[in-house]
C-alpha cells in the first residue's frame, strides 16, 4: 500500500524503512525492501506484521547499497505471508507494487506455459515474471520494463530495480499515484510527497499512464503513448 524507491549516496535500507514508515498511515499487512550492493548484487528483507519487525530482521540480517526499494502491502491477491510480500524477486529484476493487475491469471498461464512457474500467490509476482522473460529473451532493463507495462491492465503503481544495474531505477503509474523526488545526485520515488520529505522538497508527479526512467542524474519521463514527456519540478512543503 505504500511505495519507497531511492537511487541514493548513502547506505540506504534505513531510508527505505524510514520513509515506510511514513507510509504506515495508509495502513499495510507486511513490509519489505530490496538493495542492489556496490558489488551488483541485488537482495531483499521481508516480514510480516508492523515495520519493527522488519527494521530488527535488519538488524540481525542487514542489507547493504546505496539503491534500494521498499514496499507495505495491504494484500489482494495471496494471504500476508512473507512469501507473498513484496518486493517480489525473479531472476534479474524486483519489482514494488501498489494496486491490481486485472489480467495476472492470463499472464501467469502464458508464463506457465513458457516454463517460469510461480513461487507466490501474488498478482505482483507475474510483473516480476513477466520482466524477468523479456529480460531472458534479450531486452534490455528498460526495454523488458517497458514491454511489461504494456501488458499490465488494472490499476497500479510499480518500481522495477535490476540485478548489476545500480544507477537504474524505474517506475510506472496508472491509477494510483506516484511521486519523483530530485535530490542533489539522488533520486526518488514514493506514494507521496510525504514520504519523501526526509529526502528533497523536489516533487514531480506522474500524470496517468507515465513511466520515469531514474538515475542519480535526473529522471526522464515518458508519458502513456511512451512519448518523452515534461512533468514540472515544484517545491513542496508538507513538514519533515
Ligand atoms: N495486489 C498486490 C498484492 O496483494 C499489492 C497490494 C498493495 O497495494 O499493497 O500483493
Amino acid at each position: 500500500c505504500g511505495i519507497i524507491g531511492i537511487l541514493g549516496n548513502h547506505q540506504v535500507a534505513p531510508q527505505l524503512v524510514e520513509a515506510l514508515k511514513r507510509l504506515e498511515y495508509r495502513g499495510y499487512d507486511s513490509a519489505g525492501v530490496a538493495t542492489i550492493d556496490d558489488s551488483g548484487k541485488l537482495d531483499r528483507r521481508r516480514a510480516v506484521g508492523k515495520l519493527v519487525n522488519l527494521s530488527d530482521r535488519l538488524v540481525t540480517e542487514p542489507l547493504a547499497g546505496r539503491s534500494g526499494i521498499g514496499h507495505t502491502r495491504w494484500a489482494t491477491h495471496g494471504a500476508a505471508t512473507e512469501v507473498n510480500a513484496h518486493p517480489h524477486k525473479r531472476g534479474q529484476v524486483a519489482v514494488v507494487h501498489n494496486g491490481i493487475i486485472e489480467n495476472f491469471r492470463e499472464l501467469r498461464e502464458e508464463l506457465v506455459a513458457a516454463g517460469y512457474a510461480p513461487e507466490t500467490e501474488t498478482d505482483t509476482e507475474t510483473v516480476a515474471m513477466l520482466t524477468a522473460k523479456y529480460l531472458d529473451d534479450g531486452l534490455s532493463p528498460v526495454e523488458a520494463a517497458r514491454a511489461t507495462l504494456k501488458r499490465l491492465h488494472g490499476a497500479f503503481a510499480l518500481a522495477f530495480l535490476f540485478d548489476a544495474h545500480g544507477d537504474l531505477m524505474i517506475a510506472a503509474r496508472k491509477g494510483s499515484p506516484l511521486a519523483v523526488g530530485h535530490g542533489d545526485s539522488e533520486m526518488f520515488v514514493g506514494s507521496d510527497a510525504i514520504a519523501l520529505a526526509p529526502f528533497t522538497d523536489r516533487i514531480s508527479y506522474l500524470e496517468e499512464g507515465d513511466h520515469v526512467i531514474l538515475t542519480r542524474d535526473g529522471a526522464e519521463f515518458f508519458d502513456a503513448e511512451g512519448r518523452p514527456a515534461n512533468r514540472e519540478i515544484a517545491q513542496i512543503d508538507v513538514g519533515a
